[in-house]
């Protein structure tokens, strides 16, 4: 049984939860405390739009998790989670019936790209034989010399361009739309650095790791994160949000997985000036709005190989993405808008009814937008697989405004909580050196706004959990996260107690941790299956 936890962690999000991970891997009592209904942040599963049909809420195709160190130590498979492979990574459909399609294969995807084909090869064939290596800088902080610095230098020195530079050296529109394509994930004018970056980073985790979906949706990643966080002695708390620093159990470490906007305003007066000045600075990108639907049928692309892929990026030839990202950046909805489609159906079919289908899409917008884009992703759709409307059964909406009112982190709806640009891509949020600490002993941030930025990785967690462990708590050696790792002893090293910021902070009478219906619920994730079912925890020790 305890009461007072070690560490406090805000918000459930694949960060929050990989934070607390670590922590309760290393003997400590972690408590996260989530503001939605339902754990999982940017990385649920649900019904969105009729019953039976299951949508990824957030994320839906999950390379990064494939290649993070973090999920890798933490062993997705053997704690049940299993990747629904596609037979086709990504493609490109252009005007025509053409495509771009890229498969694990760089040989085989090159081989489609005619004169394109051999320097295709040339660009991808070393990327993605040293992928691991350079994921193992990427998806940290650029802050120490890489260890192998010889392909990470390659990839670094065309990753701060513009994708337009990049597929400048192509010539016919399909291998020129799968840069663009890929490129335009990051939310910027696609002449714009580093979006290069992006754009070899995806096609290279496209042929080393796939761009797999998760076999029942994507929250069943967060769902083994919060398992192994019940099963390690942590609790999560859903159903409420926190507005203030004060109204936290007192912990000796508290990690907010929470935009650098929020930040500000849970700490208030007890940042200093310029950390908060600095947090000021930090800029958002543009939004997205999204659109799910519920199909009678597989979507009828018009080329064949379209039918075969797990994503699908829309908007056409290089320019015509690059326009759509350009009137994003100035403010403007587009008329042909780049769309990004996930039709889970092709690996999945526990997503829907026998022979139904559900698609996932999205299109950037400006940030705050109000406006409902689904007329013109139906369009884009149907431009390249015509009679696609014919098949809609329900579809649910949300705009950019709706994204931000139901995650506050995704601050006018930008889902990456941040724009990308080279210098917040490296010091994100705040030129620091350890992004993740703040000037308030104990206070750390580790949401997707510090490095390595956006995605389902779990990386901006971990390191801040880490970062945590050695300062307050003086363990230094990385805990075992994996599935068969022996629990560490409840003690942690005897230290002179330092209080973390709740230490100041009243405690409010919600921590204790009533566990009534109406009071905020101690308890496990929403089940998607019976066999992630825990026994609520309520407030005691499940240790
Ligand atoms: C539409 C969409 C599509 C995406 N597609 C992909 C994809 O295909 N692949 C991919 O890898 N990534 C994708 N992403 C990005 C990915 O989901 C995020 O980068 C990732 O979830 C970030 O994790 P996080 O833990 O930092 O934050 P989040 O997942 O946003 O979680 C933050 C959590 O904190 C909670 N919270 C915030 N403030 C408070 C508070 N004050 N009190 C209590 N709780 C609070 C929130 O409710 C939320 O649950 C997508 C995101 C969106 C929105």
């Amino acid at each position: 049984m305890w009461s007072d936890p070690d560490a406090v962690v805000v918000g459930s999000g694949p960060n929050g939860l990989a934070a607390a991970v670590t922590l309760a891997a290393a003997g400590l009592k972690v408590h996260v405390i989530e503001g939605a209904p339902t754990i999982g942040g940017g990385c649920r599963t649900e019904p969105l739009t009729l019953t039976g049909y299951w949508h990824d809420v957030c994320s839906a195709a999950h390379p990064l998790a494939v290649a993070s160190p973090f999920f890798r130590r933490f062993d997705l498979a053997a704690r049940g989670v299993t990747l629904a492979r596609p037979a086709v990574e990504f493609a490109h459909p252009l005007d025509g019936g053409r495509a771009a399609v890229v498969t694990r294969s760089v040989t085989e995807t090159a081989a489609r790209l005619g004169a394109d084909g051999p320097a295709y090869q040339r660009l991808f064939g070393p990327l993605t034989s040293h992928m691991d290596e350079i994921c193992q800088t990427i998806l940290a902080p650029l802050r120490r010399p890489p260890a192998h610095p010889v392909p990470v230098i390659s990839y670094g020195r065309r990753a701060v361009l513009p994708a337009s530079v990049v597929a400048g050296r192509w010539h016919a529109q399909e291998a020129r739309a799968i840069m663009a394509g890929a490129a335009a994930h990051a939310m910027m004018p696609l002449t714009a650095g580093p979006t290069a970056g992006d754009g070899l980073m995806l096609i290279g985790l496209a042929h080393a790791a796939g761009w797999p979906l998760v076999a029942g949706g994507s929250a069943r990643i967060t769902d083994a994160l919060a398992a192994a966080l019940v099963a390690g002695g942590g609790r999560v708390e859903t159903g409420r949000w926190v507005r203030s620093l004060a109204e936290l159990p007192p912990a000796r470490a508290t990690l907010l997985d929470v935009s650098p906007r929020a930040l500000a305003r849970l700490a208030g007066g007890r940042l200093p000036g310029r950390y908060r000045a600095a947090l000021r600075k930090f800029r958002y990108g543009p939004g997205v709005c999204k659109a799910d639907f519920a199909l009678s049928g597989p979507v009828p692309w018009a080329n064949e190989a379209c039918r075969r892929a797990g994503t699908l990026l829309l908007g056409g030839p290089f320019e015509q993405v690059a326009a759509a990202a350009a009137a994003v950046a100035a403010g403007r909805h587009p008329r042909d808008p780049y769309v990004l489609v996930v039709q889970p159906g092709v690996a999945d079919p526990s997503r829907a009814p026998a022979g139904r289908q559900t698609l996932w899409t999205y299109c950037h917008v400006p940030s705050g937008s109000a406006v409902d884009m689904t007329g013109r992703i139906e369009a884009q759709i149907e431009r390249f697989a015509p009679g696609f409307r014919d098949l809609i059964l329900a579809r649910a909406a949300r705009t950019a405004a709706d994204e931000e009112a139901l995650n506050p982190n995704y601050v006018g709806g930008d889902i990456g909580v941040g724009l990308q640009t080279l210098r917040q891509t490296i010091l994100r949020p705040v030129p620091r050196w350890n992004p993740y600490r703040t000037p308030v002993r104990g206070l750390y941030l580790c949401s997707s706004a510090t490095p390595p930025g956006p995605g389902v990785h779990g990386r901006c967690g971990e390191l801040a959990a880490l970062t945590a462990l050695r300062d307050i708590f003086g363990i230094r050696d990385r805990p075992d996260i994996g599935p068969s790792r022996r629990r560490p002893p409840a003690t942690i090293p005897a230290l002179p107690r330092f209080f973390g910021p709740n230490g100041y902070g009243a405690r409010s009478p919600a921590s204790s941790c009533p566990a009534g219906p109406d009071a905020s619920r101690a308890y496990f994730a929403a089940p998607l299956t019976d066999a992630y079912i825990l026994t609520p925890a309520g407030c005691d020790d499940v240790a």
